[in-house]
């Protein structure tokens, strides 16, 4: 006989169980047992997939997650990891591919899928696609793979590769620079080079904790480097993305800038404006001069996977920040 399959769901909010107030703007319910209770009655024969439980992590708006309330799913996964054949975190859409990459940085050695997904149309509405969603991350959680995947409309992506694309179609997350790892239609149709589960009993290693003092800046033509100044004399800034043009480009000025921040043993990763932009440094002189500098490339990674491994990165291994960011996205 099957044994019956169980899955742990880690309630984050997000619009998937928002109201709408008086003013017509949508947010979580007050009492956070409301919101459960929203997020239940989306789909109450679940059950039919696996026997689950809820476990509270935040009742927000994902724009106000911090990586205090990461390290609650983390830890929560930990402890409850061999209790269950699958984890399906329920999240606002906002921050959810931010989640997802820093779950993908700080849990080592999964051997079960952990998959996040949402809505966009809150889920006490008719046409929400809260139904849909949570049905296909169910059936994801209890298959055979192992990672951090965020399920959406059509779309499996891993952890790892995803980005919002959309703040308003169904179809809201894309890969970044990668195939998508599965597709749902009658099917759920999973990538060969998808991991596999690990049959075996085992444990997985984590290791909580986020440096949130990083700093994005984006350039735009004629950007004064002096302007940065502010970022090099703040102590407390402890690493810094931009996201130059192209393939990685920084106009000529801002050798003070690279000099003063190596200076001050600051990383400063550099990675794409363009959506689907990988950077290729040595391309034109004026990345070429960066990288001199010491700009460390952040290649084909997402804004998100590349600030999960800076904020982890800097704790944890602070003088190996440019090895992290080359290593595999897994
Ligand atoms: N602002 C919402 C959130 O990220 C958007 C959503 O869930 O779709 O929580």
């Amino acid at each position: 006989m099957n044994e019956r399959k169980r899955v742990l769901v880690l309630f984050c909010g997000g619009t998937i169980v928002m109201e709408e107030k008086p003013d017509g703007s949508l947010a979580v319910p007050e009492d956070k047992d409301s919101a459960i209770e929203i997020l239940r009655n989306c789909e109450p024969k679940l059950t039919t997939i696996a026997d689950y439980d809820i476990e509270f992590i935040a009742n927000i708006d994902s724009t106000n997650i911090t990586p205090a309330d990461w390290d609650r799913i983390i830890m929560k996964i930990k402890e409850k990891y061999r209790e269950y054949d699958g984890f399906v975190i329920t999240h606002g859409t906002d921050t959810m591919a931010y989640t997802a990459a820093a779950l993908s940085v700080a849990i080592n050695g999964l051997g079960k899928p952990v998959v996040l997904t949402g809505s966009q149309i809150p889920g006490g509405r008719i046409e929400s696609d809260a139904r849909r969603n949570l049905v296909n991350a169910f059936r994801l959680a209890i298959m055979d793979i192992a990672g951090v995947f965020i399920v959406f409309d059509e779309r499996i992506i891993l952890g790892s590769r995803a980005t919002k694309a959309s703040e308003s179609r169904l179809d809201a997350f894309q890969s970044v620079n990668s195939e998508d790892a599965g597709e749902i239609s009658i099917d759920i149709k999973m990538k060969d080079w998808v991991k596999k589960r690990i049959r075996e009993t085992h444990d997985i290693e984590v290791s909580p904790g986020f440096e949130s003092d990083i700093f994005v800046y984006t350039l735009s033509p004629g950007c004064d480097p002096n302007d940065l100044e502010f970022l090099l004399n703040n102590e407390e800034i402890k690493g810094i993305i931009i996201r130059a043009y192209g393939t990685g480009n920084i106009p000529y000025g801002f050798e003070s800038f690279f000099k003063k921040a190596r200076a001050r043993n600051l990383p400063v990763i550099v990675t794409s404006q363009c959506l689907h932009g990988k950077t290729l440094m040595h391309l034109y002189d004026v990345g070429r001069k960066a990288l001199e500098l010491g700009a460390i490339e952040g290649h084909e990674q997402s804004l998100e996977i590349l600030c999960a491994k800076l904020m982890w990165g800097l704790r944890h291994c602070p003088d190996r920040i440019e090895e992290l960011i080359n290593a595999e996205n897994y």
